[in-house]
């Protein structure tokens, strides 16, 4: 049984020394909006991890954008028409009265209606649609948008405080120019959303790594693998509460390994949901931060077109110390071990020790070497699978015309506009 001991193994991946052109999404106002009273879902997470970003002066190794905000049009290119027209329609006033919507798109105390939801989502998936777009005209290497992430959304439905799929939409744009792109999970939820709608094809291979067993949203069983020309494109790796820094990363390097040389994937988008650190509100893993950035890095070793977003992740000090430091990894520079002194310094956050540092906590790991070793033995015998496959280029759904109509010119005025993003907004006390 392999203890939780810190994982201080962990060094910086320099591989190749080349230059990795990184470019940073963040919309000021995304920190603005908020769910209902009491979720726990907290959007200011995303203020106070882009505070730490600046404040550590990370800003100066990559470019930073405000994107677009996408179109409810945008959104249809996965999303049906009738649920996005009335996500954009409903507030909290109106719900009440759209009782059968309600039922059909799911919108309940988990999905709550909330001002400003359509706008929050607008800035959510249009930064992952920018950050594929600057990716497929290799204007960067590596493309970070932590307001992304929202794994669960469904094309008709609403799910697990996510309503628009910016993931699917992200890679939706990546599959115009990259034959096979890989989707990589290691929020503590299994990400469902997106697995559903890469089920059927072998252009998009999805991983996912997460809490099974008695845990929302039920899915992910390590028999679940595809369907038609989809099959064995499915990775599912269920995995018991308490996974520590070192079985993590020894299950997480074997099944992505084993997926880059079997798959060969030509682009990567590597959802960091932050539900699996140690101390989530929700999630039982227990990881620290160095075990979780350990996953960034090992995915940035590879040297492929690369996509980071974020996701779940309820425990907010965390959250945005880790989506911090592995920014820093992505850029090639370690961060911390002190906190910058920033907005949220005096606010009591990051007290009582003010360090950078998530460490693990003494809860057991439930996974035995044992039970590990068949998983990763099982996922591999599908996986090598994969190469009897040529991956077909056709896939009916996959827009052949921009996503992003006005990219080019248009776009990149506007981007370069945004360069050293200052994060004028006020502090929110939570
Ligand atoms: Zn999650």
């Amino acid at each position: 049984m392999l203890t939780s001991t810190p994982f201080d193994s962990f060094s910086l991946n320099h591989a190749s020394q080349s230059k990795r052109r990184v470019a940073y999404f963040y919309d000021s106002d995304v920190g603005n909006y908020a769910y209902v009273s009491g979720h726990p879902m907290k959007p200011h997470r995303m203020r106070m991890a882009h505070s730490l970003i600046l404040n550590y002066g990370l800003y100066k190794k990559m470019e930073i954008y405000r994107a677009k905000p996408a179109t409810k049009y945008e959104m249809t290119r996965f999303h049906s028409d009738e649920y996005i027209d009335f996500l954009f329609k409903v507030t909290p006033d109106t719900i009440s009265k759209h009782l059968t919507e309600q039922v059909k798109y799911n919108f309940n105390d988990d999905n709550p209606v909330w001002d400003g939801l359509s706008e929050f989502c607008s800035i959510s998936a249009g930064g992952s649609m920018e950050a594929a777009a600057r990716l497929n005209n290799r204007k960067c290497d590596i493309a970070i948008n932590w307001a992304g992430g929202l794994h669960h959304a469904k094309k008709s439905e609403a799910n697990g405080f996510c309503y628009v799929n910016d993931i699917v939409l992200g890679i939706l744009e990546l599959l115009r120019f990259h034959p096979r792109v890989l989707y990589i999970d290691i929020d503590v939820h299994h990400g469902d959303g997106v697995e559903e709608a890469f089920y059927t094809t072998d252009r998009v291979m999805t991983v996912s790594f997460h809490q099974y067993g008695d845990f929302f949203p039920g899915t992910g069983d390590i028999g679940d693998i595809g369907v038609s020309e989809g099959k064995n494109h499915s990775v599912n790796v269920p995995l018991r509460p308490g996974m520590d820094d070192v079985s993590y990363s020894r299950v997480f390097q074997r099944v992505i390994k084993g997926v880059m040389d079997w798959y060969r994937p030509d682009a990567v988008v590597l959802q960091c949901g932050g539900d699996s650190l140690s101390g989530d509100r929700l999630g039982s893993f227990n990881l620290s931060m160095r075990g979780h950035a350990n996953c960034v890095n090992y995915v940035k070793s590879f040297n492929l077109p690369t996509m980071l977003v974020g996701g779940g992740g309820y425990t907010m000090r965390n959250v945005a110390r880790t989506w911090a430091f592995e920014t820093g990894v992505v850029v090639g520079e370690e961060v911390g071990p002190d906190l910058p002194y920033d907005d949220f310094y005096g606010h009591q956050y990051y007290a009582p020790d003010y360090i950078l540092d998530v460490k693990p906590s003494n809860m057991p790991n439930q996974n035995t070497d044992t039970y590990l070793t068949q998983v990763c033995t099982k996922v591999l015998d599908n996986i090598k699978k994969t190469m009897t496959f040529s991956p077909s280029v056709q896939m009916t759904d996959v827009p052949r015309y921009p996503l992003i109509p006005a990219l080019d010119e248009e776009f990149e005025d506007i981007a370069d506009d945004e360069d050293e993003d200052e994060n004028k907004d006020l502090p929110v006390r939570e």
